[in-house]
């Protein structure tokens, strides 16, 4: 089936922390209905062949109205970001979807662990509020990584959610010295919570670098490929 490409516009922009922005965008001919965890594809007017494509994560869960929330960080000479960065409420843009696969799996049988860095936080949001809000028994632990103190994303409303739902565990964990660094410290805060515990169900998001060395830490440990849930974002 042909992709349905559509005109969204911007209804809000807000700053989220001093490198990560979140735009509120409506599509204008149809209703994007998705599950937390997919994203769509925005076809930006920029680069050598413009239209250039850039995928975001929505950051809640579809509403009623059909507006969905992204939430980026301002690459440093990203072309799609920094375009991002100049739009305003009341401007156009264009994209489709949903599309991915990086969802709850079906059986919630064993401890969700929720691990990403950064903007890798945006499905973890999104699939966070569809768990409280169906009120799905599963008990949660996210570990979310940022790269510095004022850009731990989401802070406060991982703290609120830790607050209201005592299934849900946070572990927030700050690493300025790269992306290298980060991985060795989150298989440090790692090893307590999986070596010989009962199996959990991960979920990992980021960029490969982040993200493939933490799914081979968790096969080494005996899991299968498949039950490491991946998104990776480069
Ligand atoms: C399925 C999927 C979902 C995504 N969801 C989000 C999202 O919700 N929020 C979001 O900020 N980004 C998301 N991304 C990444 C996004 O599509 C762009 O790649 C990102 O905004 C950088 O684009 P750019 O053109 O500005 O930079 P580019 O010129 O494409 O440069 C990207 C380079 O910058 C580095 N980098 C730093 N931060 C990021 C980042 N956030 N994503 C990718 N590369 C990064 C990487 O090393 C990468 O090689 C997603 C990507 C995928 C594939």
């Amino acid at each position: 089936m042909a992709e349905l490409t559509q005109p969204a516009t911007v209804l809000s922009v807000t700053d989220l922390t001093p490198h990560v922005r979140q735009l509120v965008v409506k599509p204008k001919t149809t209703k994007i209905s998705f599950q937390p965890g997919q994203w769509v594809s925005l076809k930006l007017p920029v680069g050598p062949r413009p239209p250039l494509n850039r995928a975001y994560s929505m950051a809640d869960p579809s509403s009623p109205y059909g507006e969905l929330t992204l939430v980026f960080d301002r690459v440093p000479g990203g072309l799609g970001s920094n375009y991002l960065y100049q739009l305003k409420s009341g401007d156009e843009m264009t994209l489709s979807g949903p599309y991915g696969n990086f969802i709850l799996p079906p059986a919630l049988d064993r401890e969700l662990l929720l691990i990403a860095r950064y903007t890798g936080l945006v499905p973890m949001r999104c699939l966070l509020k569809q768990v409280f809000s169906e009120k799905i028994h599963v008990p949660v632990l996210l570990i979310a990584v940022a790269p510095s103190e004022d850009e731990v994303l989401f802070h406060q409303e991982w703290l609120t959610m830790a607050i209201q739902y005592p299934s849900f565990r946070y572990l927030p964990l700050v690493v300025q010295t790269g992306e290298a660094d980060a991985v060795e410290k989150t298989l440090s805060m790692l090893n307590p919570l999986v070596n010989d515990q009962p199996k959990v169900i991960p979920m990992l998001c980021g960029t490969k670098s982040f993200v493939r060395p933490l799914r081979a830490y968790f096969m080494e440990r005996g899991y299968d490929r498949k039950d490491v849930k991946i998104e990776t974002y480069d």
